[in-house]
């Protein structure tokens, strides 16, 4: 049974209100009270649907659930391992998103009683939902990849959560000896940002081009291809020629094992030895999905691309990376745009009217070097059981330098409108 007891405002991050709690009150129909609207997950995603919730219906009773008192972002995190970029740049609060209304609950969720409509929180709290949004990002799959564990991770760092791993990357780089070589293990696809790797790459190609110029980066990636990989391979050629080597899949460069005690990876063919590893994992919807019962058994969450309703979980909706969305690739601008269109729907659902099809707009632009960036964007709407790209487009690979230019200020300009937008 869930515990409960009442909200005190040092429990909350600020503004907290009485929440419904699960035992005291079961849940209202819509007409008695204020439809309750619980999201978990204070990320793109989360955050972009509490807010539009509580800005397309003011009267609705809208928690968001998040982990912590802030949140650290993944876009730009490889900037702070090049040592491009402080890690404080990457931090958001929740004061703005509080103080339009929407009450925000610093803890983790634990538990989800579907039935009863009601979450269970690390910190002893139950909170009641007409809808619950599950929107927590991914969790590192450290039963996938003998050797690699949490401690594991101490030695070889993912940072593909941003935060202190992305320091200890940056730390590991800076006291590197010039001439070491910096391993980066890709994992198959589905991952969250599809690019990263390869800009994380080439930026840290940068690092060592200034600081380190006879160390190495070798790539041993479980994919053949990668997201504009030939825009990729033109810069490293352009910029860092003999620095970067890659091992795709069918080259055996699919990571089998790791010992951190000795930082060697062994792949399908060969075994290496590394000054730096960054060990990127396969990974799966957070973990928070998976208690719900809303992930399958590929560990993420399948959805009705019209509504983001699971099909597993009833009055359940998922967004951003933990959903099952096929074409759109899990990232920021997605998340976003799926946290909006999902807030739309469930406004809609609530007030009896029919969800509207939703079509999403992505971009992702990658920096392969300070002043150097290209980019990838798509509009996206449902197909089957999933999304379509209907229409797509790539930064030309013949562009002069000063595209190239453009597009890294326009990479910073989309940072500061999705930031904003966000979090406020
Ligand atoms: C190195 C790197 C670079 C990237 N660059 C880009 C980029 O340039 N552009 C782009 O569009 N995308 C980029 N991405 C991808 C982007 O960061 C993610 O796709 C995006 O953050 C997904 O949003 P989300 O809301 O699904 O998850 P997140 O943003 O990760 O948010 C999930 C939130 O849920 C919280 N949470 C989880 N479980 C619980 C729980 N049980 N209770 C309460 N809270 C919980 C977490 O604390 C977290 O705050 C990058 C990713 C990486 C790793």
């Amino acid at each position: 049974m869930l515990a409960t007891r009442p909200p005190t405002r040092r429990d909350a991050v600020r503004g907290i209100a009485a929440v419904g709690l699960a035992s005291a009150f079961p849940a209202p129909s819509i007409a008695q009270a204020a439809a309750r609207v619980i999201v978990i997950g204070g990320g793109f995603g989360g955050a972009s649907c509490a807010r539009a919730l509580k800005r397309m219906d003011a009267g609705l009773q809208v928690t968001l659930v998040e982990a912590n008192r802030f949140f650290v972002c993944c876009p730009f995190s490889n900037e702070v391992i090049a040592g491009l970029r402080e890690l404080e740049a990457q931090q958001f609060g929740y004061d703005r998103i509080a103080a339009e209304g929407v009450t925000v609950v610093a803890s983790a969720a634990a538990k989800i009683d579907p039935h009863a409509r009601s979450i269970g929180l690390a910190n002893g709290w139950a909170l009641g939902y007409d809808r619950l949004v599950l929107a927590p990002g991914i969790d590192l799959r450290f039963d996938a990849l003998p050797g690699y564990d949490e401690a594991a991770a101490t030695r070889m760092p993912h940072a593909w959560k941003a935060g202190e791993q992305t320091l200890l990357l940056r730390k590991q780089l800076e006291a590197m000896e010039d001439g070491g070589v910096v391993v980066l293990a890709a994992p198959a696809a589905p991952l969250r940002c599809p690019p990263a790797p390869y800009e994380r790459a080439s930026l840290i190609a940068h690092y060592l081009k200034n600081k380190k110029p006879r160390s190495k980066i070798l790539i041993l990636d479980a994919k053949d291809g990668f997201s504009q990989q030939k825009l990729f391979e033109a810069a490293w050629n352009e910029l860092y020629p003999g620095m970067i080597e890659r091992i795709g899949l069918s080259q055996g460069g699919r990571v089998t094992s790791v010992d951190p005690a000795t930082n060697a990876i062994v792949t399908d063919f060969g075994n290496y030895t590394a000054a730096v590893a960054n060990v990127i994992p396969p990974q799966k919807a957070g973990r928070i999905a998976e208690i719900a019962g809303a992930a399958d058994n590929t560990g993420w969450c399948p959805i009705d691309p019209v509504t983001f309703a699971s099909p597993l979980v009833p009055n359940v909706h998922v967004i951003g990376d933990a959903c099952i969305a096929g074409g759109i690739p899990k990232s920021a601008s997605a998340a976003t745009a799926q946290g909006k269109a999902c807030a739309a729907v469930i406004v809609n659902l609530l007030s009896g009217n029919s969800p509207e099809a939703p079509r999403l707009t992505g971009a992702c632009f990658n920096t392969v070097a300070p002043g150097y960036a290209f980019s990838q964007s798509g509009i996206y709407q449902p197909k089957g059981d999933q999304f379509a790209e209907i229409e797509g487009s790539v930064s030309p690979i013949d562009a002069p330098r000063e595209v190239r230019a453009h597009e890294a200020e326009q990479a910073f300009d989309w940072f500061k409108t999705i930031t904003v937008d966000t979090f406020g």
